[in-house]
Protein backbone atom coordinates (compact mmCIF):
# COMPACT_ATOMS: atom_id res chain seq x y z
CA UNK A 1 0.00 0.00 0.00
CA UNK A 2 1.11 3.40 -0.53
CA UNK A 3 1.54 6.25 2.25
CA UNK A 4 -2.22 7.57 1.04
CA UNK A 5 -3.30 8.89 3.97
CA UNK A 6 -7.74 7.70 4.10
CA UNK A 7 -9.87 10.40 3.47
CA UNK A 8 -10.29 11.92 6.93
CA UNK A 9 -13.37 13.97 5.89
CA UNK A 10 -15.46 10.51 5.39
CA UNK A 11 -15.44 10.49 9.64
CA UNK A 12 -17.82 12.30 12.03
CA UNK A 13 -16.65 15.61 12.81
CA UNK A 14 -17.37 17.50 15.91
CA UNK A 15 -18.25 14.48 17.89
CA UNK A 16 -15.85 13.82 21.16
CA UNK A 17 -15.04 10.43 20.13
CA UNK A 18 -14.28 11.05 16.94
CA UNK A 19 -10.70 9.10 17.08
CA UNK A 20 -12.40 6.27 17.96
CA UNK A 21 -14.93 6.17 15.49
CA UNK A 22 -12.56 6.30 12.88
CA UNK A 23 -9.96 3.01 14.47
CA UNK A 24 -13.88 1.08 14.96
CA UNK A 25 -14.32 2.06 11.32
CA UNK A 26 -10.57 0.78 10.51
CA UNK A 27 -11.33 -2.31 12.31
CA UNK A 28 -14.12 -2.67 10.17
CA UNK A 29 -12.60 -2.59 6.94
CA UNK A 30 -9.58 -5.00 8.14
CA UNK A 31 -6.83 -2.21 7.30
CA UNK A 32 -4.19 -3.17 9.77
CA UNK A 33 -5.07 -6.59 10.18
CA UNK A 34 -7.01 -5.60 13.07
CA UNK A 35 -4.21 -4.05 14.94
CA UNK A 36 -4.36 -0.95 16.89
CA UNK A 37 -1.11 0.39 17.59
CA UNK A 38 -0.34 3.62 19.11
CA UNK A 39 2.47 5.55 20.74
CA UNK A 40 3.17 8.83 23.12
CA UNK A 41 6.17 10.98 21.06
CA UNK A 42 7.72 13.39 23.84
CA UNK A 43 10.43 14.97 23.16
CA UNK A 44 12.66 14.60 26.73
CA UNK A 45 13.51 18.45 26.80
CA UNK A 46 11.33 19.44 29.42
CA UNK A 47 9.42 18.07 31.77
CA UNK A 48 5.36 16.91 31.03
CA UNK A 49 2.44 18.97 31.56
CA UNK A 50 -1.09 19.02 31.94
CA UNK A 51 -1.25 18.75 27.91
CA UNK A 52 0.61 15.97 27.28
CA UNK A 53 -1.54 14.27 30.20
CA UNK A 54 -4.51 14.22 27.24
CA UNK A 55 -2.18 12.88 24.56
CA UNK A 56 -0.98 10.38 27.23
CA UNK A 57 -4.83 9.42 28.50
CA UNK A 58 -5.55 9.33 25.01
CA UNK A 59 -3.29 7.14 23.23
CA UNK A 60 -2.98 4.72 26.50
CA UNK A 61 -6.59 4.82 26.88
CA UNK A 62 -7.45 3.71 23.39
CA UNK A 63 -4.60 0.72 23.81
CA UNK A 64 -6.98 -0.32 26.70
CA UNK A 65 -10.59 0.15 25.45
CA UNK A 66 -9.07 -1.74 21.77
CA UNK A 67 -7.14 -4.05 23.37
CA UNK A 68 -3.92 -2.43 21.41
CA UNK A 69 -0.56 -1.47 22.31
CA UNK A 70 0.83 2.19 23.60
CA UNK A 71 4.54 2.46 23.42
CA UNK A 72 6.12 5.18 25.28
CA UNK A 73 9.06 6.99 22.39
CA UNK A 74 11.37 9.43 23.38
CA UNK A 75 11.56 11.44 19.94
CA UNK A 76 15.42 12.57 21.05
CA UNK A 77 16.29 14.08 17.71
CA UNK A 78 17.69 17.33 19.22
CA UNK A 79 20.53 16.87 21.30
CA UNK A 80 20.96 20.46 22.71
CA UNK A 81 17.78 20.78 24.72
CA UNK A 82 17.48 17.15 25.57
CA UNK A 83 18.55 15.56 29.14
CA UNK A 84 18.51 12.56 30.85
CA UNK A 85 16.70 14.15 33.56
CA UNK A 86 14.12 14.71 31.60
CA UNK A 87 13.70 11.18 30.00
CA UNK A 88 13.53 10.09 34.02
CA UNK A 89 10.69 12.86 34.80
CA UNK A 90 8.67 11.85 32.17
CA UNK A 91 8.31 8.09 33.14
CA UNK A 92 7.91 8.65 36.64
CA UNK A 93 4.97 11.02 35.40
CA UNK A 94 3.47 8.15 33.21
CA UNK A 95 3.10 6.25 35.19
CA UNK A 96 2.17 8.34 38.55
CA UNK A 97 -1.28 9.16 36.06
CA UNK A 98 -1.39 5.01 36.12
CA UNK A 99 -0.64 4.11 32.41
CA UNK A 100 2.55 1.47 31.06
CA UNK A 101 4.14 1.17 28.08
CA UNK A 102 4.04 -1.61 25.93
CA UNK A 103 7.58 -0.73 25.02
CA UNK A 104 10.17 1.63 25.62
CA UNK A 105 11.48 3.36 22.52
CA UNK A 106 13.83 5.82 21.33
CA UNK A 107 14.27 7.77 18.24
CA UNK A 108 17.80 7.55 18.74
CA UNK A 109 18.22 3.60 18.38
CA UNK A 110 16.57 4.19 14.60
CA UNK A 111 19.23 6.64 13.76
CA UNK A 112 20.92 3.86 11.45
CA UNK A 113 17.70 2.99 9.98
CA UNK A 114 17.07 6.50 9.33
CA UNK A 115 20.34 7.62 7.74
CA UNK A 116 19.80 4.29 5.22
CA UNK A 117 16.82 5.23 4.26
CA UNK A 118 17.76 8.81 3.71
CA UNK A 119 20.58 7.50 0.78
CA UNK A 120 17.86 5.43 -0.61
CA UNK A 121 15.93 8.47 -1.07
CA UNK A 122 19.24 10.39 -2.37
CA UNK A 123 19.42 7.22 -4.80
CA UNK A 124 15.94 7.66 -6.11
CA UNK A 125 16.47 11.04 -6.50
CA UNK A 126 14.43 12.31 -4.00
CA UNK A 127 16.83 14.12 -1.58
CA UNK A 128 19.63 16.28 -2.06
CA UNK A 129 22.92 17.73 -0.06
CA UNK A 130 22.50 21.61 -0.19
CA UNK A 131 24.85 24.46 0.99
CA UNK A 132 22.68 27.20 1.76
CA UNK A 133 22.81 28.59 4.89
CA UNK A 134 19.72 28.48 7.21
CA UNK A 135 19.15 32.18 6.49
CA UNK A 136 19.21 31.66 2.70
CA UNK A 137 17.19 28.58 2.56
CA UNK A 138 14.16 30.62 4.18
CA UNK A 139 14.77 33.25 1.52
CA UNK A 140 14.83 30.83 -1.28
CA UNK A 141 11.70 29.69 0.32
CA UNK A 142 9.14 32.11 -0.62
CA UNK A 143 5.89 33.32 1.59
CA UNK A 144 1.99 32.39 1.43
CA UNK A 145 1.54 34.11 -1.67
CA UNK A 146 5.11 33.81 -3.40
CA UNK A 147 6.49 30.63 -4.91
CA UNK A 148 9.83 29.82 -3.45
CA UNK A 149 13.02 29.23 -6.08
CA UNK A 150 15.02 25.89 -6.65
CA UNK A 151 18.57 25.95 -4.47
CA UNK A 152 21.47 25.93 -6.97
CA UNK A 153 22.61 22.77 -5.59
CA UNK A 154 19.33 20.61 -6.48
CA UNK A 155 20.64 18.94 -9.33
CA UNK A 156 23.53 17.72 -8.04
CA UNK A 157 24.30 14.35 -9.50
CA UNK A 158 23.17 10.96 -7.01
CA UNK A 159 26.81 10.31 -6.58
CA UNK A 160 27.80 13.41 -5.67
CA UNK A 161 24.77 14.04 -3.15
CA UNK A 162 25.64 10.45 -1.78
CA UNK A 163 29.51 11.20 -1.31
CA UNK A 164 28.53 14.53 0.07
CA UNK A 165 26.20 12.91 2.47
CA UNK A 166 28.14 10.32 3.26
CA UNK A 167 31.56 12.98 4.38
CA UNK A 168 28.58 15.06 6.16
CA UNK A 169 28.19 11.88 8.82
CA UNK A 170 32.06 11.61 8.90
CA UNK A 171 32.05 14.96 10.19
CA UNK A 172 33.90 16.74 7.13
CA UNK A 173 31.80 19.92 7.30
CA UNK A 174 31.10 22.31 10.10
CA UNK A 175 28.00 23.07 11.69
CA UNK A 176 25.10 24.25 9.82
CA UNK A 177 27.41 24.01 6.45
CA UNK A 178 25.33 21.76 4.65
CA UNK A 179 22.02 19.96 4.89
CA UNK A 180 20.53 17.24 3.40
CA UNK A 181 16.85 18.31 1.93
CA UNK A 182 13.91 16.27 0.19
CA UNK A 183 13.60 17.29 -3.40
CA UNK A 184 9.70 17.88 -3.68
CA UNK A 185 8.70 20.90 -5.66
CA UNK A 186 9.73 24.64 -4.21
CA UNK A 187 6.29 26.14 -5.81
CA UNK A 188 3.93 23.32 -3.64
CA UNK A 189 0.90 25.50 -1.79
CA UNK A 190 2.95 23.40 1.22
CA UNK A 191 5.17 25.46 2.01
CA UNK A 192 6.39 22.73 4.26
CA UNK A 193 7.32 20.61 1.05
CA UNK A 194 9.36 23.23 -0.38
CA UNK A 195 12.51 20.66 -0.23
CA UNK A 196 12.57 20.27 3.84
CA UNK A 197 15.62 19.80 5.20
CA UNK A 198 15.76 16.17 6.47
CA UNK A 199 19.22 16.52 8.58
CA UNK A 200 21.47 19.42 9.61
CA UNK A 201 25.11 18.81 10.98
CA UNK A 202 25.09 19.88 14.71
CA UNK A 203 28.05 18.43 16.54
CA UNK A 204 26.47 18.36 20.40
CA UNK A 205 26.87 15.15 22.82
CA UNK A 206 23.40 13.23 22.63
CA UNK A 207 22.35 11.65 26.34
CA UNK A 208 22.00 8.68 24.28
CA UNK A 209 24.67 8.24 21.77
CA UNK A 210 27.13 10.22 22.46
CA UNK A 211 29.23 11.60 19.65
CA UNK A 212 28.52 8.92 17.76
CA UNK A 213 26.69 11.38 16.00
CA UNK A 214 27.12 14.69 14.34
CA UNK A 215 23.86 15.19 11.76
CA UNK A 216 20.70 14.85 13.52
CA UNK A 217 17.29 14.10 11.22
CA UNK A 218 14.64 16.91 11.41
CA UNK A 219 10.87 16.58 13.09
CA UNK A 220 9.81 15.95 10.05
CA UNK A 221 12.62 13.38 8.46
CA UNK A 222 12.00 11.10 11.40
CA UNK A 223 8.63 11.12 13.25
CA UNK A 224 6.59 9.24 10.57
CA UNK A 225 9.47 6.87 9.95
CA UNK A 226 9.83 6.03 13.62
CA UNK A 227 6.24 5.43 13.69
CA UNK A 228 6.32 2.93 10.54
CA UNK A 229 9.39 0.99 12.40
CA UNK A 230 7.25 0.59 15.69
CA UNK A 231 4.06 -0.24 13.15
CA UNK A 232 2.04 2.20 14.64
CA UNK A 233 -1.56 2.21 13.18
CA UNK A 234 -2.82 5.54 14.15
CA UNK A 235 -0.14 8.39 14.90
CA UNK A 236 -2.36 10.73 16.88
CA UNK A 237 -0.52 14.35 17.31
CA UNK A 238 -1.79 17.77 18.03
CA UNK A 239 -3.36 19.95 15.65
CA UNK A 240 -0.36 22.07 14.73
CA UNK A 241 0.95 18.81 13.14
CA UNK A 242 -1.71 19.33 10.37
CA UNK A 243 0.35 20.94 7.69
CA UNK A 244 3.00 18.29 8.55
CA UNK A 245 0.82 15.60 7.27
CA UNK A 246 1.54 15.85 3.86
CA UNK A 247 5.21 15.63 4.64
CA UNK A 248 4.83 12.75 6.45
CA UNK A 249 2.70 11.21 3.98
CA UNK A 250 5.28 12.10 1.29
CA UNK A 251 8.41 9.97 3.05
CA UNK A 252 6.02 7.21 3.86
CA UNK A 253 5.67 6.66 0.70
CA UNK A 254 8.49 7.30 -1.39
CA UNK A 255 10.12 4.48 1.18
CA UNK A 256 7.70 2.05 -0.23
CA UNK A 257 6.75 0.28 2.87
CA UNK A 258 4.04 -2.60 3.16
CA UNK A 259 1.99 -1.15 5.40
CA UNK A 260 2.47 2.68 7.11
CA UNK A 261 1.17 4.67 9.45
CA UNK A 262 -1.62 7.26 9.40
CA UNK A 263 -1.60 10.71 10.84
CA UNK A 264 -4.58 12.01 12.91
CA UNK A 265 -4.70 15.45 14.49
CA UNK A 266 -6.89 16.67 17.47
CA UNK A 267 -7.28 19.98 19.34
CA UNK A 268 -4.34 21.04 22.24
CA UNK A 269 -5.38 21.42 25.94
CA UNK A 270 -5.54 24.80 26.55
CA UNK A 271 -6.15 26.28 29.80
CA UNK A 272 -6.99 29.75 31.49
CA UNK A 273 -4.22 31.56 34.02
CA UNK A 274 -1.59 29.12 32.56
CA UNK A 275 0.96 28.58 29.94
CA UNK A 276 1.20 25.04 28.53
CA UNK A 277 4.70 24.99 26.77
CA UNK A 278 7.77 23.54 27.81
CA UNK A 279 9.33 26.46 26.23
CA UNK A 280 7.80 28.86 28.05
CA UNK A 281 7.45 26.80 31.19
CA UNK A 282 11.17 26.15 30.67
CA UNK A 283 11.91 30.08 30.59
CA UNK A 284 9.65 30.73 33.98
CA UNK A 285 12.26 27.68 36.00
CA UNK A 286 15.40 28.84 34.48
CA UNK A 287 14.52 33.36 35.35
CA UNK A 288 13.44 32.10 39.06
CA UNK A 289 9.76 32.97 38.46
CA UNK A 290 9.02 29.82 40.46
CA UNK A 291 11.19 27.09 42.41
CA UNK A 292 11.87 23.91 39.73
CA UNK A 293 10.00 22.50 37.37
CA UNK A 294 7.49 20.62 40.22
CA UNK A 295 6.41 23.89 41.34
CA UNK A 296 2.89 23.84 42.74
CA UNK A 297 2.29 26.61 40.83
CA UNK A 298 3.09 25.02 37.21
CA UNK A 299 0.89 23.27 35.20
CA UNK A 300 3.38 20.50 35.31
CA UNK A 301 2.71 16.58 36.40
CA UNK A 302 5.04 16.74 38.69
CA UNK A 303 3.57 20.68 39.85
CA UNK A 304 0.32 19.19 39.72
CA UNK A 305 1.33 15.90 41.87
CA UNK A 306 3.03 18.14 44.29
CA UNK A 307 0.03 20.59 44.69
CA UNK A 308 -2.02 17.64 45.73
CA UNK A 309 -3.85 16.73 42.61
CA UNK A 310 -4.43 12.86 42.35
CA UNK A 311 -3.75 11.12 39.32
CA UNK A 312 -7.88 9.99 39.00
CA UNK A 313 -8.93 13.57 39.20
CA UNK A 314 -6.85 14.31 35.42
CA UNK A 315 -7.92 10.85 34.17
CA UNK A 316 -11.53 11.84 34.71
CA UNK A 317 -10.66 15.64 33.68
CA UNK A 318 -9.94 14.27 30.56
CA UNK A 319 -12.41 11.96 29.85
CA UNK A 320 -15.04 14.82 30.72
CA UNK A 321 -13.29 17.72 28.20
CA UNK A 322 -13.41 15.04 25.58
CA UNK A 323 -11.13 14.80 22.30
CA UNK A 324 -12.05 17.23 19.53
CA UNK A 325 -11.27 18.81 16.51
CA UNK A 326 -11.24 22.44 17.27
CA UNK A 327 -8.81 24.09 19.93
CA UNK A 328 -10.19 25.78 22.74
CA UNK A 329 -9.44 27.59 26.55
CA UNK A 330 -10.65 25.33 28.79
CA UNK A 331 -12.16 27.23 31.89
CA UNK A 332 -10.00 26.69 34.87
CA UNK A 333 -12.68 26.19 37.27
CA UNK A 334 -13.51 23.04 35.60
CA UNK A 335 -10.64 21.40 36.77
CA UNK A 336 -10.69 22.70 39.92
CA UNK A 337 -14.36 21.19 40.57
CA UNK A 338 -13.27 18.25 39.58
CA UNK A 339 -10.45 18.42 42.15
CA UNK A 340 -12.81 19.46 44.60
CA UNK A 341 -15.52 17.19 44.00
CA UNK A 342 -12.87 14.35 44.83
CA UNK A 343 -11.62 16.10 47.51
CA UNK A 344 -14.81 16.34 48.96
CA UNK A 345 -15.27 12.97 48.76
CA UNK A 346 -11.93 11.67 50.41
CA UNK A 347 -10.00 14.48 52.48
CA UNK A 348 -10.44 14.00 56.06
CA UNK A 349 -11.53 17.44 58.01
CA UNK A 350 -9.42 19.39 60.01
CA UNK A 351 -9.48 22.66 61.75
CA UNK A 352 -7.15 25.63 61.53
CA UNK A 353 -7.39 29.44 61.65
CA UNK A 354 -5.44 31.11 59.32
CA UNK A 355 -6.14 34.62 61.10
CA UNK A 356 -6.39 34.52 64.52
CA UNK A 357 -8.72 35.84 67.49
CA UNK A 358 -8.92 35.13 71.08
CA UNK A 359 -12.33 34.57 72.36
CA UNK A 360 -12.88 33.94 75.67
CA UNK A 361 -15.80 31.44 77.38
CA UNK A 362 -16.26 33.23 80.29
CA UNK A 363 -18.79 30.54 82.07
CA UNK A 364 -16.39 28.15 81.01
CA UNK A 365 -13.29 27.84 84.37
CA UNK A 366 -9.82 27.00 83.15
CA UNK A 367 -9.38 23.10 83.57
CA UNK A 368 -13.30 22.63 83.04
CA UNK A 369 -12.75 21.58 79.71
CA UNK A 370 -15.11 19.41 77.90
CA UNK A 371 -13.85 16.91 74.82
CA UNK A 372 -16.32 17.11 71.46
CA UNK A 373 -16.45 14.29 69.00
CA UNK A 374 -15.44 15.87 65.43
CA UNK A 375 -16.24 14.00 62.33
CA UNK A 376 -13.53 12.81 60.15
CA UNK A 377 -15.26 12.75 57.19
CA UNK A 378 -19.33 13.25 56.55
CA UNK A 379 -18.99 11.75 53.14
CA UNK A 380 -17.48 8.91 54.68
CA UNK A 381 -18.75 7.48 57.82
CA UNK A 382 -15.29 4.89 57.84
CA UNK A 383 -12.94 7.81 58.15
CA UNK A 384 -14.29 7.92 61.93
CA UNK A 385 -14.32 10.66 64.29
CA UNK A 386 -11.66 12.22 66.77
CA UNK A 387 -11.95 14.70 69.75
CA UNK A 388 -11.21 17.90 70.56
CA UNK A 389 -10.98 19.49 73.75
CA UNK A 390 -13.32 22.25 74.30
CA UNK A 391 -11.92 25.04 76.30
CA UNK A 392 -12.18 28.55 78.29
CA UNK A 393 -10.21 30.01 75.20
CA UNK A 394 -10.37 29.32 71.64
CA UNK A 395 -8.99 30.42 68.47
CA UNK A 396 -11.83 31.72 65.72
CA UNK A 397 -10.74 33.69 62.48
CA UNK A 398 -10.76 37.07 62.24
CA UNK A 399 -12.52 37.53 59.34
CA UNK A 400 -15.88 35.41 61.02
CA UNK A 401 -16.40 38.89 63.29
CA UNK A 402 -17.72 41.46 62.23
CA UNK A 403 -18.26 44.86 64.90
CA UNK A 404 -21.28 45.81 62.34
CA UNK A 405 -22.38 42.96 60.01
CA UNK A 406 -23.84 43.27 56.90
CA UNK A 407 -27.84 42.01 56.43
CA UNK A 408 -28.01 37.96 56.28
CA UNK A 409 -24.50 37.82 58.38
CA UNK A 410 -24.20 34.27 59.61
CA UNK A 411 -21.21 34.09 61.51
CA UNK A 412 -20.12 36.46 64.92
CA UNK A 413 -21.13 39.78 65.78
CA UNK A 414 -21.94 41.54 69.35
CA UNK A 415 -24.79 39.59 70.55
CA UNK A 416 -25.57 37.06 68.13
CA UNK A 417 -25.30 33.45 68.37
CA UNK A 418 -23.23 30.84 66.29
CA UNK A 419 -22.30 27.47 66.92
CA UNK A 420 -18.58 26.68 67.01
CA UNK A 421 -18.30 23.50 64.76
CA UNK A 422 -18.96 20.35 66.78
CA UNK A 423 -18.84 22.03 69.82
CA UNK A 424 -21.67 24.36 71.72
CA UNK A 425 -23.02 27.35 70.73
CA UNK A 426 -21.83 31.11 71.80
CA UNK A 427 -22.86 34.71 72.20
CA UNK A 428 -20.07 37.45 71.81
CA UNK A 429 -21.02 39.58 75.35
CA UNK A 430 -17.98 42.23 75.00
CA UNK A 431 -15.68 42.93 72.21
CA UNK A 432 -11.96 44.08 73.84
CA UNK A 433 -10.14 46.68 71.27
CA UNK A 434 -6.88 47.98 71.41
CA UNK A 435 -7.03 51.34 72.90
CA UNK A 436 -4.62 52.52 70.07
CA UNK A 437 -5.37 51.10 66.71
CA UNK A 438 -9.43 50.07 67.57
CA UNK A 439 -8.15 46.70 66.21
CA UNK A 440 -10.58 43.59 67.96
CA UNK A 441 -8.24 41.76 70.21
CA UNK A 442 -10.65 39.55 71.79
CA UNK A 443 -14.11 38.13 71.79
CA UNK A 444 -15.49 37.42 75.50
CA UNK A 445 -18.36 35.26 75.19
CA UNK A 446 -20.93 33.11 76.96
CA UNK A 447 -21.90 29.31 75.83
CA UNK A 448 -24.89 27.38 76.31
CA UNK A 449 -24.06 24.13 77.98
CA UNK A 450 -27.09 22.35 76.86
CA UNK A 451 -26.25 23.14 73.13
CA UNK A 452 -23.91 19.92 72.41
CA UNK A 453 -23.87 17.91 69.48
CA UNK A 454 -26.31 20.25 67.43
CA UNK A 455 -29.06 20.51 69.69
CA UNK A 456 -30.40 23.33 71.43
CA UNK A 457 -32.60 22.68 74.13
CA UNK A 458 -35.67 25.14 73.03
CA UNK A 459 -34.70 23.85 69.01
CA UNK A 460 -34.06 27.48 68.45
CA UNK A 461 -32.38 28.11 65.41
CA UNK A 462 -28.73 28.93 65.19
CA UNK A 463 -27.67 29.63 61.75
CA UNK A 464 -24.22 30.09 61.95
CA UNK A 465 -21.53 27.37 62.34
CA UNK A 466 -17.48 28.74 62.45
CA UNK A 467 -14.42 26.56 62.59
CA UNK A 468 -11.76 27.13 65.89
CA UNK A 469 -9.01 25.63 67.73
CA UNK A 470 -8.47 25.21 71.10
CA UNK A 471 -5.77 27.33 72.47
CA UNK A 472 -4.04 25.34 75.21
CA UNK A 473 -2.86 22.95 72.78
CA UNK A 474 -3.08 24.40 68.93
CA UNK A 475 -0.17 23.99 66.75
CA UNK A 476 1.14 26.37 64.68
CA UNK A 477 2.31 25.26 61.10
CA UNK A 478 4.01 27.16 58.17
CA UNK A 479 1.23 27.53 55.15
CA UNK A 480 1.52 28.37 51.81
CA UNK A 481 -1.15 29.62 50.38
CA UNK A 482 -0.96 29.54 46.28
CA UNK A 483 -3.07 31.46 43.49
CA UNK A 484 -2.56 31.12 39.84
CA UNK A 485 0.19 31.94 38.61
CA UNK A 486 -1.16 34.62 36.11
CA UNK A 487 -3.48 37.39 36.66
CA UNK A 488 -4.62 37.11 32.94
CA UNK A 489 -6.84 34.30 31.33
CA UNK A 490 -4.83 33.91 28.09
CA UNK A 491 -0.86 34.62 28.90
CA UNK A 492 -0.31 32.36 25.82
CA UNK A 493 -1.42 35.28 23.60
CA UNK A 494 0.16 38.75 24.95
CA UNK A 495 -0.86 42.05 23.09
CA UNK A 496 1.88 43.92 20.96
CA UNK A 497 4.82 44.54 23.01
CA UNK A 498 4.14 42.83 25.76
CA UNK A 499 5.68 38.90 26.88
CA UNK A 500 3.77 36.23 28.71
CA UNK A 501 6.36 37.13 31.75
CA UNK A 502 4.28 40.18 32.03
CA UNK A 503 1.35 39.04 33.57
CA UNK A 504 2.33 37.02 36.47
CA UNK A 505 0.90 37.00 39.51
CA UNK A 506 3.37 38.69 42.08
CA UNK A 507 1.31 37.19 44.76
CA UNK A 508 1.04 33.27 43.63
CA UNK A 509 2.72 31.85 46.57
CA UNK A 510 2.12 33.95 49.81
CA UNK A 511 4.10 32.39 52.98
CA UNK A 512 2.25 32.41 56.26
CA UNK A 513 0.92 30.55 59.28
CA UNK A 514 -1.53 28.64 61.07
CA UNK A 515 -3.12 27.73 64.61
CA UNK A 516 -4.18 23.93 63.18
CA UNK A 517 -5.66 21.25 65.74
CA UNK A 518 -3.34 18.94 67.38
CA UNK A 519 -3.85 15.94 65.42
CA UNK A 520 -2.65 17.83 62.60
CA UNK A 521 1.01 17.75 63.53
CA UNK A 522 0.92 14.22 62.60
CA UNK A 523 0.60 14.72 59.21
CA UNK A 524 2.39 12.73 56.63
CA UNK A 525 3.65 14.48 53.83
CA UNK A 526 1.42 14.23 50.90
CA UNK A 527 -1.87 13.82 53.48
CA UNK A 528 -4.62 15.90 51.76
CA UNK A 529 -7.01 17.86 54.12
CA UNK A 530 -9.94 19.84 53.90
CA UNK A 531 -9.24 22.90 56.48
CA UNK A 532 -13.37 23.60 57.15
CA UNK A 533 -14.41 26.39 56.04
CA UNK A 534 -10.49 28.02 54.78
CA UNK A 535 -10.22 25.18 51.69
CA UNK A 536 -8.22 21.67 50.37
CA UNK A 537 -4.41 21.11 51.99
CA UNK A 538 -1.76 19.19 51.46
CA UNK A 539 1.20 18.55 53.98
CA UNK A 540 4.19 19.34 51.27
CA UNK A 541 5.87 16.49 49.86
CA UNK A 542 9.48 18.62 49.55
CA UNK A 543 8.71 21.01 52.69
CA UNK A 544 7.46 18.23 55.17
CA UNK A 545 9.05 16.04 57.48
CA UNK A 546 7.73 13.66 60.02
CA UNK A 547 6.12 15.76 62.65
CA UNK A 548 6.53 18.95 61.08
CA UNK A 549 4.36 19.14 58.52
CA UNK A 550 4.47 22.18 56.17
CA UNK A 551 0.58 23.17 54.56
CA UNK A 552 -0.14 23.96 51.09
CA UNK A 553 -3.23 24.78 50.08
CA UNK A 554 -4.62 22.95 46.64
CA UNK A 555 -7.33 24.84 45.65
CA UNK A 556 -9.89 27.05 47.99
CA UNK A 557 -13.16 26.09 48.83
CA UNK A 558 -15.84 28.08 46.92
CA UNK A 559 -16.40 31.08 49.18
CA UNK A 560 -19.89 32.24 48.25
CA UNK A 561 -19.83 34.43 50.96
CA UNK A 562 -16.71 36.73 49.56
CA UNK A 563 -19.06 36.93 46.48
CA UNK A 564 -22.18 37.83 48.32
CA UNK A 565 -20.42 40.30 50.40
CA UNK A 566 -18.65 41.90 47.18
CA UNK A 567 -22.44 42.04 45.14
CA UNK A 568 -24.32 43.53 48.40
CA UNK A 569 -21.53 46.26 48.34
CA UNK A 570 -22.34 46.39 44.38
CA UNK A 571 -19.05 45.80 43.26
P1 LIG B 1 5.59 21.70 24.01
O1 LIG B 1 5.29 22.82 23.06
O2 LIG B 1 4.98 21.87 25.34
O3 LIG B 1 7.02 21.32 24.05
P2 LIG B 1 5.32 19.61 22.24
O4 LIG B 1 4.16 19.25 21.40
O5 LIG B 1 6.50 20.19 21.55
O6 LIG B 1 4.80 20.50 23.39
P3 LIG B 1 6.21 16.99 22.68
O7 LIG B 1 7.09 16.47 23.74
O8 LIG B 1 6.70 16.99 21.30
O9 LIG B 1 5.81 18.43 23.13
O10 LIG B 1 4.75 16.34 22.78
C1 LIG B 1 4.48 14.98 22.89
C2 LIG B 1 3.06 14.76 22.49
O11 LIG B 1 2.19 15.48 23.35
C3 LIG B 1 2.79 15.25 21.08
O12 LIG B 1 2.07 14.24 20.40
C4 LIG B 1 1.96 16.48 21.27
O13 LIG B 1 1.05 16.62 20.22
C5 LIG B 1 1.25 16.21 22.60
N1 LIG B 1 0.94 17.47 23.27
C6 LIG B 1 1.79 18.43 23.67
N2 LIG B 1 1.14 19.47 24.21
C7 LIG B 1 -0.18 19.16 24.17
C8 LIG B 1 -1.39 19.83 24.58
N3 LIG B 1 -1.36 21.04 25.15
N4 LIG B 1 -2.56 19.20 24.39
C9 LIG B 1 -2.60 17.98 23.82
N5 LIG B 1 -1.52 17.30 23.41
C10 LIG B 1 -0.32 17.87 23.58
MG1 LIG C 1 7.77 19.26 20.32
Amino acid sequence: MSGVNPDQSKYPDSSSNFIEKMIDLDLESGVDDGKVQLRFPPEPNGFLHIGHAKAICLNFGLAQKYQGRCNLRFDDTNPSREEQRYVDSIQEDIRWLGFEWDELCFASDYFGQLYDWATQLIRQGDAYVCDLTGDEVKEYRGTLTEVGRNSPHRDRSVEENLDLFMRMKAGEFSDGEKTLRARINMESPHIIMRDPVMYRIQRSTHHRTGDDWCIYPTYDWAHGQEDAIEGVTHSLCSLEFNNNRPLYEWFLDKIGLESVPRQTEFARLNIEYTVLSKRKLRTLVEDGHVEDWDDPRLPTLAGLRRRGYPPEVIRAFMKNIGVAKFNSTIELAILENALRDHLNRTAIRRMAVLDPLKLVIENLSEGEGKMVEAVNNPEDPSAGTRSIPFEREVWVDRDDFRMEPPRKWRRLAPDAEVRLRYGYCVKVKEVIEDPESGQVQELRCVYDPETARGQTPDGRKVRGIIHWVPASCAVELPVRLYSPLFIEPDPDNPPEGKEFTDFLNPESLVETKALCEPILKEANPGERFQLERVGYFVADQKLSSSGSPHLARIVPLKDSWAKQEKRQAGV
